[in-house]
């Protein structure tokens, strides 16, 4: 391995940082071209690309992690692929085939070896697979082409010295409509989510929490991450909606909460005025992994759930064995590990 002497791997956060290349393919008269690496990071694209008017673009995110041996391997890299085809097919984009987007990340990973924090720093390379659409178009229609993008920046661990409980407050807005684009990664559900994040940092609470938009009495999104909660029966818990993004990390702790802790597992609604029924609750994504949740704000009212201080025992041994499998410290279940070779 090439050693990367520029990059203080134990502060790193989560801040651009321009790799060495990126993969870059085109779709054009109906097919995708090979694509190939580039170094360049700056893409020229049409004033009148749909992506910059009309929203037409989606995205992802996954992680490449080093293992102890020193190799480099991805988690569950087909689910991502998978997922940005299905937000692909509610925002009329071409589909790319699960192996191409496979070959585009491991390319990326392979060509930035150099950038992949060392085993034992809790920091990864962050993968953004991204869509948009671009060409001359000024109609609302699909573009004529695409271009099929995918960058890596190394990232830190979200929690610098250790998980912390954080708070969250009830948004007063939606981040996406009851059967609009919340189960689809695109950047407009982002756009959206700006103005409320922004309030409820300013108020001193982590992000909001979005409730379900029909009714506003259920749980539905933690910011940009998917809502658990465990309850004395020793159950793991987690909503179920049309509009919540369906998070892999979510997928795979509720395996991890059943075949590793032995828990039972329940998609159903959460009502907002009913959170005493868990003992604990926390948020789950790629970046943060898990967050635990030390209160929620309703109606002026904080409700605890185990501590603002301290992690509760189930959250952490969530947290421990997922990322234990990441890092390949923990036996996955099969098919959950890509090696980079
Ligand atoms: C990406 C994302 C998540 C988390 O999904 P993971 O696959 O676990 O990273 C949750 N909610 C929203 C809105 C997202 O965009």
């Amino acid at each position: 391995m090439e050693k990367n002497s520029e990059i203080d791997w134990e502060n790193l956060g989560f801040n651009y940082i321009k790799t060495d290349y990126r993969y870059i393919s085109v779709w054009k008269d109906g097919k995708w071209d090979d694509g190939k690496l580039v170094t360049d990071n700056m893409l020229t694209i049409s004033e009148a690309s749909t992506a910059l008017h009309y929203g037409q673009q989606v995205f992802e995110g996954l992680k490449a992690y080093r293992r102890k041996d020193g190799k480099i391997q991805l988690f569950r890299p087909d689910e991502n692929a998978k997922r940005m085809n299905n937000s692909n097919s509610r925002l009329l984009m071409p589909e790319v085939p699960v192996e191409k987007f496979i070959d585009a990340c491991m390319q990326v990973v392979k060509a930035n070896e150099h950038f992949v924090p060392p085993y034992g720093t809790g920091a990864t390379l962050y993968l953004r697979p991204f869509i948009i659409g671009v060409g001359d178009n000024i109609g609302v229609k699909p573009a004529s082409e695409y271009i099929f993008s995918v960058f890596c920046i190394p990232v830190g661990p979200y929690f610098k010295g250790g998980m912390k409980p954080v708070n969250f407050m009830i948004a007063d807005y939606d981040r996406a409509a009851p059967k609009g684009t919340g189960a689809a990664k695109v950047g407009g559900n982002y756009a959206a989510s700006l103005h409320p994040h922004e309030i409820a940092v300013k108020k001193g609470f982590a992000d909001c929490i979005y409730l379900d938009p029909s009714t506003h009495s259920k749980i539905e999104e933690v910011g940009a991450a998917n809502f658990f909660g465990i309850t004395s029966k020793n159950e793991f818990i987690t909503p179920v909606s049309e509009s919540i993004l369906p998070s892999i990390t979510k997928y795979s702790l509720m395996h991890i909460a059943k075949e590793y802790l032995g828990m039972n597992v329940f998609e159903r609604d959460v009502y907002v005025n009913k959170l005493d029924e868990f003992i604990e609750a926390g948020a789950c994504g790629t970046a943060a992994v898990v967050t635990p949740i030390g209160g929620i704000e309703f109606n002026g009212i904080l409700h605890i759930f185990y501590s603002e201080k301290k992690v509760g025992p189930i959250t952490k041994k969530l947290y421990d064995t997922l990322c234990g499998i990441q890092f390949g410290d923990i036996k996955a279940p099969k098919g959950w590990i890509f090696e980079v070779k």
